[in-house]
């Protein structure tokens, strides 16, 4: 499902990620593992199309990231470490707004809200206000306006970073849901949640996978 050959950046003279190779199947629940600074962000923001490599190769279902952007894309959900949400707005207007901003004409936005609420546990709060949810909560609906066109491939950096327990004890179960249709990769600095989710693992530090 997603494929990495050589992939590098740098930030002026600081070498974030070093040329690395990466492999995640089908199906699987992938946990990128290192501490601050290690380079994760950066390979999901290349991974997702939201930032340019300075070298090497990314396939996503088979389709070359770099040359066909778009179509590569469609195929993937993302939560960035800072969830994308509009405060101001109702669950139901926001994730109607992600369904469109994917191409879903209004009907099948409708149908894909219902069943995206349903998978979020979202079900109750279709008509509060994004910020007057609680963290985990807003981190649901993150998570929702990155499945909601069900793509192949969902990447989350740091999901749970900032909840309660019991929030990452949910948040975790809907992974390893979302884990049973689609291929997860998710970033983490936290050994435990690699071990409580994950299939399989890589430890990157200082922008190599060792
Ligand atoms: P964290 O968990 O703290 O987000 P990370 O493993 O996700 O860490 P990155 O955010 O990818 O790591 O950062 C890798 C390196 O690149 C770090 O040294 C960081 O300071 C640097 N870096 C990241 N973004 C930028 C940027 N926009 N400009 C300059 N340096 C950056």
């Amino acid at each position: 499902m997603i494929e990495i050959r050589g992939l590098a950046k740098s930030y002026g003279p600081r070498l974030a990620v070093g040329g690395i190779d990466l492999v995640v199947p089908r199906g699987r629940i992938f946990g990128l593992l290192g501490h601050n600074g290690a380079g994760k962000r950066t390979t999901l923001q290349m991974l997702t199309g939201c930032l340019l490599p300075d070298g090497g190769e990314i396939e996503i279902c088979g389709i070359d990231l770099l040359h066909q952007p778009a179509l590569a894309k469609a195929h993937i959900g993302y939560l960035p470490e800072t969830p994308p949400l509009y405060r101001e707005l109702s669950v139901d207007d926001y994730l109607i707004f992600a369904a469109r901003l994917r191409g879903m004409k209004h009907s099948e936005a409708a149908a894909a809200l219902a069943q995206t609420r349903q998978r979020c546990g979202l079900e109750a709060v279709g008509r509060k206000i994004i910020g007057t949810l609680s963290k985990g909560y807003q981190q649901r609906v993150g998570i929702a306006q990155a499945i909601i066109h069900h793509p192949d491939v969902i990447v989350l950096d740091e999901p749970t970073v900032g909840l309660d327990p019991t929030q990452i004890r949910e948040i975790r179960t809907l992974i390893r849901e979302l884990g049973d249709s689609s291929s997860v990769i998710l970033s983490t600095h936290q050994l435990g949640e690699v071990e409580s989710i994950c299939d399989r693992v890589q430890i990157m530090q200082d922008g190599k996978l060792i």
